[in-house]
């Protein structure tokens, strides 16, 4: 497919022309045509798969062909998590929209807020808002938002690890019932899905694969291991100097501050982020961890996008993600720019309804390794092909190749 049968106008094909585009992503194959006919979309994709285009082409054709010589007013509205995608939006906008003379303005928390408000009372056509400062505008009366016409929410399961559903429902609530919602998020947690059913109307759902389904120089290995003793685990690996920058994931952010605990106990040099971390806190845990002050960094999901850091080494899954597209972006944080990296992710016997859920994701079985000294009981079925956890010499030798997870008789039993 091509761009030109989009039907998009002039201004914007000179501007994808300026960006360099030659052909549609995927996403915008599937939704661009729908939302130009001013359809609600359910996109579940990630950054990276070019569905900003998706969204912000469709909007600006729309607003461009509909401009009145009036004052100009909030006729679209993207609520975005965080203030770096927040900004990397607007920095779509002004690039795609550059030649239709409309006029967008991007807010975020954690500055001052005068400039914002001047940018705003200049009159502009899009809103480009992360959900704490827009509610504060809208309070103080300086956003109007009764004239939009198009909602996008951007990375909604985002704004729920962040605790910003209520916002965004307060948000939803201030907007015209009659308008168009575009509606991403990079995975439908039950809490999202709700959301969606709640707010979209007859809305078409565009499904994108992650593009390489969990990077191709990412080396996989499972660990099958008791709750209770995953901690022993990481320990016993991370004495590995090999692990020379790793990021840990768990699942909630109780169990990220107690893991960092621990390890620090254990004299190793860790930091956490989690969504109840100021942003400067979180900035600063990140920029020690880049400038490889604290070897380790304890993570919930609200860094598994997003999160830019070049060279870790190894990615831990202290806890299974709950969804498998989770997966796909924690570990694509290590094995960037075509250097190797590890994923290692510990399985409780209860995680393993997740383990399989990532396998039909990402179509193949992840190697399993019996190779540690915490090896949880193997189903019963499989006792006998189980290869049972080296002792002494081996161990002190490092780790063997990772046994492939059918030794441990999953496969067979399906
Ligand atoms: P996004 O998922 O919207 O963050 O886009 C990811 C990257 O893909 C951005 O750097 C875009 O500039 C780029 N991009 C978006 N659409 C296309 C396209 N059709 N062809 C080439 N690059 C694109």
């Amino acid at each position: 497919m091509q761009f030109e049968e989009f039907g998009l106008i002039e201004p914007l094909m000179r501007a994808i022309g300026e960006e360099g585009y030659a052909t549609p992503t995927p996403i915008q194959e599937q939704a661009i045509p729908h939302v130009l006919a001013g359809g609600d979309l359910l996109g579940c994709a990630q950054t990276g798969t070019g569905k900003t285009a998706a969204f912000a082409l469709p909007i600006l054709q729309r607003l461009y062909n509909t401009k009145t010589d009036g004052p100009r007013v909030i006729r679209s509205l993207i609520v975005s998590p965080t203030r770096e995608l927040a900004a990397q939006i607007g920095d779509s906008f002004a690039a795609y929209g550059r030649h239709t003379g409309l006029r967008h303005v991007t807010i975020f928390g954690g500055v001052r807020s005068g400039p914002q408000r001047k940018a705003i009372a200049k009159g502009i056509d899009i809103l480009v808002a992360t959900p704490g400062r827009l509610l504060d505008l809208v309070g103080q009366g300086v956003v109007k938002l009764d004239h939009v016409e198009v909602l996008v929410l951007d990375e909604a399961d985002r704004m729920l690890d962040m605790g910003f559903i209520e916002d965004v429902r307060r948000i939803v609530r201030l907007l015209p019932r009659e308008r168009q919602t575009l509606f991403f998020s990079a995975t439908m947690p039950y809490e999202i899905q709700h959301l969606a059913d709640s707010i979209l109307r007859n809305a078409v759902e565009i499904r994108i694969a992650p593009e390489a389904p969990a990077a191709e120089t990412v080396d996989q290995t499972v660990y099958f291991v008791e709750r209770g003793q995953k901690h022993l685990l990481l320990a016993h690996l991370l004495t590995d100097e090999a692990v020379s920058r790793g990021l840990v994931f768990t699942r909630t952010k109780r169990s990220a501050d107690r893991l960092t605990r621990t390890l620090r106990e254990s004299q190793i040099l860790v930091d956490v982020i989690h969504s109840d971390r100021s942003q400067s806190e979180r900035e600063r845990a990140l920029d020690r961890f880049k400038k490889g002050h604290v070897r380790v960094l304890v993570a919930s999901d609200i860094a598994s996008r997003g999160l830019d850091v070049d060279d870790i080494s190894h990615v831990i899954n202290y806890d299974m993600p709950e969804e498998p597209e989770t997966y796909v972006h924690r570990i694509g944080r290590t094995g960037r720019a075509g250097a190797a990296g590890q994923a290692f992710s510990f399985c409780g016997i209860e995680e393993r309804c997740y383990l399989d859920q990532i396998e039909k994701l990402i179509r193949r079985p992840l190697p399993a390794t019996s190779d540690h000294p915490f090896l949880s009981p193997v189903p019963r079925a499989a006792k006998a092909a189980a290869t049972p956890a080296p002792t002494g010499p081996a161990m002190a030798n490092g780790w063997k190749k990772p046994l492939r997870r059918n030794l441990l008789g999953r496969r067979r039993r399906r």
